[in-house]
Formats: C-alpha cells, sequence, structure tokens
C-alpha cells in the first residue's frame, strides 16, 4: 500500500511495505546506480536567527532523480540506504559536496552562515566519519565552525559510549551539533546534558499544532527553557504561517526554519534568495 505522503501518487518506499526484500533489492540497486551517475543533488533550507531577523544558516537536504526520471525524496530511500549501508558512501558525497559547497560560499564573498548536513547512525557505527570530515575541511580550508551536524536520538539510545566518543571528536575539529527532530522518540531532555549538543531542533510536529493545541504549546514552552537553562539553543522546524511563527516567538525559540521562510532550494538560488532577503532585513533593521 502507496501511503499518501502528499508528494504527487509515486512512491518509492514506505516503511508499511514491511521492507519487502524484493522491493529493498530493486531500490538498494537504484541506489548505487544514483550513486555512480551522479542523480543526486543538494537543495538548501535557510533559518532565521529571531533576535537579529537574519539568516544564519542553512540545512542541506538530499534530492534525488532516479533513472526513470522520478524525483525520490529522502523519506523514500534514507530509510532504505540505512537499512543497506549505503547511507555510508552517500552520506559522504553529502558532506564532501557541502563542504565543497561552504568554499564556494566563502569565495563568492557572502557573509558566514552555517551549513547543517543530516547525518545518519549508521555514518556514526562504520567508516571514518571523524577522519573524513577532518579531510575535507582541511582539503577546502573551511572554518570548521560553518559545519554543523544533525543527528538525531537514536544515536544516543544505541550506542552512548561510542557516540559520546564521536562527539567528543567532533566537537575538537570546531565542527558543531545539532539533535534533530526533537520530541518525538525518547527526547530525553538528560541527553542535553550528557552529550556535547549544540543546537537542539523542535519537530515539526509540535510546530504544527502549535496555533490550536494547548499540549503542543506546552511542551515547545517547556523544551525551550529547559534547553536554554542547559545552555542549548533551539530551532522550531516546519513553520509554515504567520500565527504559528508568532506562538514560536511567545516561546523565545532563537532560530526558526520552514516553508513560511522559504522551501528548500538549490544553490544558485539561494546565493540569489540569501542576499535578498538579508537586504530587506538588514533594511528594515535600519529604518526602524
Ligand atoms: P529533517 O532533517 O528533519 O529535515 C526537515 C524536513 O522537513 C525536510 O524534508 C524539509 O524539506 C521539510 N520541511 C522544512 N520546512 C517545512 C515546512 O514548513 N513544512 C513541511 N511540511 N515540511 C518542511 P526532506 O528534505 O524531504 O527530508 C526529510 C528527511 O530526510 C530529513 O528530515 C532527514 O531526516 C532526511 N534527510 C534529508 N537529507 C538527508 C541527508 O543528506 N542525509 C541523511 N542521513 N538524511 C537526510
Ligand atoms: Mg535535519
Ligand atoms: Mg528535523
Ligand atoms: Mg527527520
Amino acid at each position: 500500500r502507496a501511503k499518501e505522503n502528499g508528494r504527487g501518487s509515486f512512491c518509492f518506499y514506505t516503511a508499511e511495505m514491511n521492507a519487502d526484500a524484493r522491493q529493498l533489492h530493486k531500490i538498494e540497486q537504484a541506489l548505487r546506480v544514483a550513486l555512480e551517475e551522479g542523480q543526486f543533488w543538494i537543495h538548501y533550507q535557510p533559518y532565521v536567527q529571531q533576535s537579529s531577523g537574519l539568516i544564519t544558516g542553512v540545512e542541506a537536504l538530499i534530492r534525488w532523480r532516479n533513472s526513470a526520471g522520478e524525483i525520490v525524496y529522502p523519506d523514500q530511500f534514507i530509510p532504505v540506504a540505512e537499512e543497506t549501508g549505503l547511507i555510508v558512501p552517500i552520506g559522504l558525497w553529502v558532506l564532501r559536496s557541502v563542504i565543497g559547497v561552504i568554499a564556494q560560499w566563502q569565495r563568492e564573498g557572502h557573509p558566514d552562515i552555517t551549513f547543517s548536513v543530516n547525518v545518519s547512525a549508521r555514518q556514526f557505527q562504520e567508516g571514518h566519519l571523524v577522519g573524513q570530515i577532518k579531510a575535507a575541511l582541511q582539503e577546502n580550508q573551511i572554518n570548521p565552525q560553518s559545519l554543523m551536524l544533525e543527528i538525531t536520538e537514536s544515536l544516543m539510545i544505541r550506542d552512548p559510549e561510542h557516540t559520546l566518543n564521536m562527539l567528543k571528536e567532533i566537537k575538537a575539529l570546531g565542527v558543531r551539533v545539532a539533535l534533530d527532530d526533537f520530541g518525538t522518540g525518547y527526547s530525553s531532555l538528560g541527553y542535553l546534558k550528557q552529550f556535547p549538543i549544540d543546537l537542539l531542533k523542535i519537530d515539526r510536529s509540535f510546530i504544527n499544532g502549535i496555533a490550536n493545541s494547548q499540549d503542543d504549546e506546552t511542551m515547545v514552552s517547556a523544551i525551550v527553557s529547559m534547553a536554554h537553562s542547559l545552555g542549548v539553543g533551539v530551532i522550531g522546524e516546519g513553520i509554515e504561517n504567520d500565527q504559528q511563527l508568532q506562538r514560536v516567538n511567545l516561546h523565545a525559540c532563537d532560530y526558526v526554519q520552514g516553508f513560511f521562510y522559504s522551501r528548500p532550494m538549490p544553490y544558485d538560488e539561494l546565493a540569489l534568495f540569501f542576499e535578498g532577503y538579508q537586504k530587506s532585513h538588514l533594511g528594515l533593521a535600519e529604518s526602524e
């Protein structure tokens, strides 16, 4: 059964298919082709710092056009890539690409912003993630502060000791770490204390309901104040309208991200959007 995901009728994979072995194998083959033939690219979605009104960072989100010319979204293939281990080479491709793009961004003379990259648990468990990041940063002469990794709490649950060691090494490079999709899963605020996390991203399911659900609003408010008391910044994900933005701001989120500001877009568009956005917001600040 193909799940309705609101992104057209095409559906490559859903968890409901229960990882049907043949289907999985088909996608695995297609992902290998994708890597070999360069069918992936990356979109960037800005996030806005509420205190300044300016874009201070963007999140890198992988995109795929398969051999049939269909666009396949990450929710439909990242789970398969994780299950088959292909997320390791795919994730490395994303990291290297984004680090290259940071270098381009700096060469083009744009102001410094943060580029966030989603990293799967498998990448922490296998391969040589830290060494690869270090090498790519050096090769491109990038300020490590420009890079942030987005991880999920599954990592802390599965292998806390290894995760802590890896995070310490990553932090030692100067790279920052965000905890993604917070509020889903176990979401222990204890993670914020035990692990070196710089930013917490409140899952968009809470933002979704915030304008009309007291529970969601209570959750957001509690998460923000706990995070702040531990010195951790907060991003609200998935802001789609002004009402949600007003609500989220009531609870002092540091950053917000969502379609309300911008959809994820290719690099060239980002550069244009960024310049226009910053100019108009700096202009506003000056005329006030
Ligand atoms: P995520 O890291 O939580 O990324 C946010 C997702 O929410 C993105 O979906 C983004 O397009 C979407 N989004 C942003 N603002 C809004 C909004 O206002 N409304 C709604 N409805 N959606 C919004 P996307 O690009 O389809 O990615 C889905 C997930 O796939 C990501 O969730 C992340 O977990 C994973 N993913 C994407 N790229 C990568 C990657 O390079 N590596 C890994 N390991 N995972 C990735
Ligand atoms: Mg993310
Ligand atoms: Mg998220
Ligand atoms: Mg996610």
